[in-house]
């Protein structure tokens, strides 16, 4: 590590909450895939921001729709209609085929919202009586950050320490149905999953879990809701990850890749009967669909659209995945490999992943993250050139292969 780079990790190290543990690496540009260093050293960035940068770093079109509507108008609050909001919900819901949606800013803000929108749909249509929903959740679950999200974790490092806890949330094991089946009451508002558990270490479902839980869902008069803020708009190869199974859900839970890495956009997305909850006064937030987010949004999904980037992740991901599983077959260190799109990951027998993150980093020059020390998430952004991702995927064959 340079001088330069170290004193700038001292000078956050020195001033800052030390709430994350960073590779020692000092970005300070980025565009597509690659990002540079303080020093001018390029890596290809194999993280994406968890998926925020789907469409590459300072993508032309969203960066130029973020500086013409920065001197036009950026924030009115919702206390005034704006000109950019509109256009963006009305994209959304060609987008997703849900006719209303609601505008938050972070991921986690979107979940929250889903989750105050079971609630109250339990309440006001269900006939549960007050202060007595119940939302089932997934163990291994990354839901964001806020209390309603930790409350949800099983995860010690997320929620220690936190409490007291939001009532009202029962956890079962992921990927199992029939676990779901036997945790409904008549007072159960809603479920909420993610279809494939990105933090957790990109965790694919057995086949066929996401139509059960919507039969589920649908038989018991309960919510399905799908936090797809990592797996959302290409990642997994789909638009949406829950159309692998065709298990449509009631509310669909959008962040990160709404921006393209630029300013944070968030949404839910849901049928009227639902989302009519909301009534003036009981939710929101004041960048809430302002303006500049709107129109990065609207940028951020015309990429995806025009240069077919979820096809690509889709075509990009099954060669990767291909070559990654025919060069670590035989390595005694991996457990497995796994992916959908472009959504991969390398579980190891033994917990080298962090190790192997900083190989990748210094010797490699590719950026990506380990989950809970035994698996190497890699998810480059969709533009990644097929040369570049290729070149990625045998340094983190040689990584592997050189750990064991
Ligand atoms: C990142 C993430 C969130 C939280 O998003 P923030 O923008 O960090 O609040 C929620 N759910 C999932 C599945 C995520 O990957």
């Amino acid at each position: 590590m340079t001088t330069r780079s170290a004193a700038l990790i001292a000078e956050a190290d020195a001033y800052g909450a030390h709430n994350y543990a960073p590779l020692p690496v000092v970005l300070s540009r980025g565009e597509g895939c690659f990002v540079w260093d303080v020093d001018g050293t390029r890596y290809l960035d194999a993280l994406s921001a968890y998926s925020a940068l789907n469409q590459g770093h300072r993508h032309p079109r969203i960066v130029a729709a973020l500086l013409e509507q920065a001197q036009t108008l950026t924030l009115t609050s919702r206390a005034f209609h704006n000109d950019r909001m509109g256009p963006l919900l009305h994209r959304l819901a060609e987008v997703t085929g849900f006719p209303v949606a609601l505008l938050m800013n972070t991921g986690v803000e979107a979940v929250e919202t889903a989750f105050k929108a079971m609630r109250r749909w339990a309440y006001e249509k269900k006939g549960v009586p007050d202060g007595k929903a119940e939302v089932i959740v997934a163990e291994h679950n990354f839901h964001g950050r806020t209390i309603a999200a930790v409350s949800m974790s099983s995860d010690p490092g997320s929620f220690g320490h936190y409490g007291p806890f939001v009532p009202g949330i029962v956890k079962v094991p992921f990927g199992d149905a029939a676990a779901v089946e036997r945790a409904l009451t008549p007072n159960t508002a809603g479920v909420l999953v993610e279809p494939i558990q990105g933090e957790a270490g990109v965790i694919i479902p057995p086949a066929g879990y996401l139509s059960r839980l919507r039969a589920l869902c649908s038989e018991r008069n309960v919510l399905l809701a799908f936090d797809e803020v990592q797996t959302g708009l290409g990642r997994t190869g789909k638009w949406f990850a829950w159309q692998h199974e065709d298990a449509r859900p009631d509310l669909l839970c959008l962040g990160k890749a709404l921006s393209g890495g630029v300013y944070p956009v968030s949404a839910v997305c849901g049928p009227r009967e639902v989302m009519e909850v909301f009534t003036p006064g009981s939710h929101g937030s004041t960048y809430g669909g302002n303006p500049l987010a709107a129109a990065v949004g609207l940028a951020a999904l015309a990429v995806l659209e025009e240069e077919k980037l979820v096809e690509r992740s889709a075509t990009l991901g099954a060669l990767a995945l291909g070559r990654l599983r025919e060069k670590l077959a035989s390595v005694p260190l991996v457990k497995e490999v796994r992916g959908r799109g472009l959504m991969l990951a390398v579980e190891l027998t033994k917990p080298l992943a962090h190790e192997a993150a900083v190989r990748l980093a210094r010797d490699e020059r590719v950026l990506c993250k380990d989950t809970h020390g035994v698996t190497l998430r890699f998810l480059p952004p969709l533009v990644t050139p097929e040369a570049v991702l290729l070149d990625g995927i045998d340094a983190l064959v040689r990584v592997v292969r050189g750990l064991a």
